[in-house]
């Protein structure tokens, strides 16, 4: 896998054997032409005379030639922590005070996320603000990685689930703890309204953590600082409350019922699944951990979730891909192929899995106008990947270049 930064004064001329565009039309033989980070003209066919020609620089047109490639749209994760590393929860967090070899880390996770294909990420969340201070580093170039939206702290009650993403709150605090993030910075807001899956008893997950008004009201401040509202949410009853409360997107959802899938689809709220944070965990060698009772129980719960992300589909809800990446058993970058490999097992198109990975994704982030499609005036974040993901996504292992503006968008 190559990277290639696009710097201000750069052009480049992409001839591809195949261009989707990130709608929901086929790919088409054609020219990309990039000029300063942005793409300037598309064009079906294959003759690159007319940008060589009309090009006013004395240099001539770099011309890359992709045969047997498709590009695509730089893929977008809508869930995803940067604090963690997938691998081992306790002494990822130790690293949070040791900064050195805290930095090491991430940097080698958004290498493995660039070379993914994955030009975005959409933060979940941690208690020491490495998502947002990672953000930082990433806006200012002093990391290369992937656009990074954070959300600081997660909002959460005290004394229930989620200590390790954020400070428990009382609900006297909640709109002190959303104006505070609010001024940190933050891209969205996270808010736990569940506890998490049990892998040892199907169905069961932690109770909703606030009552309605509760969650009203952290959605009205959100709103009023124009910040977006990622909820945690599994069991039917925590994503319905919600739902109700108007938040924009519902994170996991394990055990939501179709009733809930029809507000949704009603209301505009989008979901992201997160299927393998569950389905890895009875792969490789997370499976050595658990009974044959919790195997069962895991791989119930991760079936009973691909058979929803179909009627999802089918019901128009809006379905986003977000990998839980650092979350146990999910490794930064690697993670979202799994993912989308999981959506097929779901019984979803190629072409419906890569509108998930692409346009979905950045409706979901409130980047629609820059990424997710690509479009003449819009920066050059895309992905050439050998074979034709259209006709088979497993295309999707084999990204040959990422490219990037080096420029900053956001
Ligand atoms: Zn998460």
């Amino acid at each position: 896998m190559s990277l290639i930064n696009l710097g201000p004064g750069q052009t480049l001329l992409i001839k591809a054997s195949r261009i989707w565009r990130g709608t929901p039309a086929p790919p088409q033989e054609g020219l990309i032409y990039v000029q300063g980070g942005k793409v300037i003209a598309i064009s079906a066919g294959n003759d690159p005379e007319e940008y060589l020609c009309t090009d006013h620089s004395r240099e001539p047109v770099p011309v890359l030639e992709l045969p047997n490639c498709t590009v695509v749209p730089g893929f977008i994760d809508c869930h995803v922590h940067l604090a963690l590393d997938g691998r081992d929860f306790s002494r990822a967090q130790q690293q949070w005070t040791a900064r050195g070899e805290l930095l090491e880390r991430v940097k080698a996770d958004l290498t493995n996320t660039l070379e993914q294909g994955i030009v975005a990420v959409r933060d979940g969340g941690d208690r020491a603000g490495i998502g947002l201070e990672v953000k930082q580093l990433v806006a200012t170039g002093r990391l290369a990685g992937p656009l990074v939206l954070a959300c600081g702290h997660a909002l959460h009650r005290q004394g229930r689930y989620g200590s390790f993403l954020g400070p428990g709150l009382t609900p006297g605090e909640l709109e002190k703890a959303v104006d505070s993030l609010a001024r940190q910075g933050v891209d969205h807001l996270k808010v736990l309204v569940s506890g998490i899956v049990s892998f040892s008893g199907y169905g069961q997950v932690g109770g909703p953590q606030f009552t309605r008004d509760e969650l009203q009201r952290i959605v009205y401040r959100a709103r009023s600082r124009g910040l977006r509202v990622m909820a945690h949410a599994s069991g039917d009853d925590a994503v319905r409350l919600a739902v109700e409360a108007g938040v924009d997107s519902i994170e996991h959802g394990y055990f939501l019922s179709e009733e809930s899938l029809h507000y949704m689809a009603a209301r505009g709220i989008a979901w992201v699944p997160t299927v393998i944070p569950v389905a890895g965990q009875v792969r490789g060698k997370w499976r050595a951990q658990y009974t044959a009772r919790e195997i069962e129980v895991i791989t119930r719960t991760w079936r009973r979730q691909v058979e929803m992300i179909k009627k999802a589909l089918e019901m128009g809800v809006t379905l986003g891909v977000g990998t839980d990446a650092g979350a146990t058993g999910v490794c930064h970058g690697q993670g979202f192929l799994e993912e989308l490999l999981l959506y097929r097992e779901a019984g979803l198109s190629p072409a419906d899995i890569l509108l998930a990975a692409t346009r979905n994704g950045a409706a979901i982030l409130g980047l629609e106008h820059m990424l997710g499609r690509i479009e003449p005036g819009r920066p050059a974040f895309l992905v050439a990947v050998e074979g034709n993901p259209w006709e088979d996504v497993s295309a999707l292992a084999r990204v040959k270049y990422v490219f990037r503006p080096v420029c900053s968008y956001i």
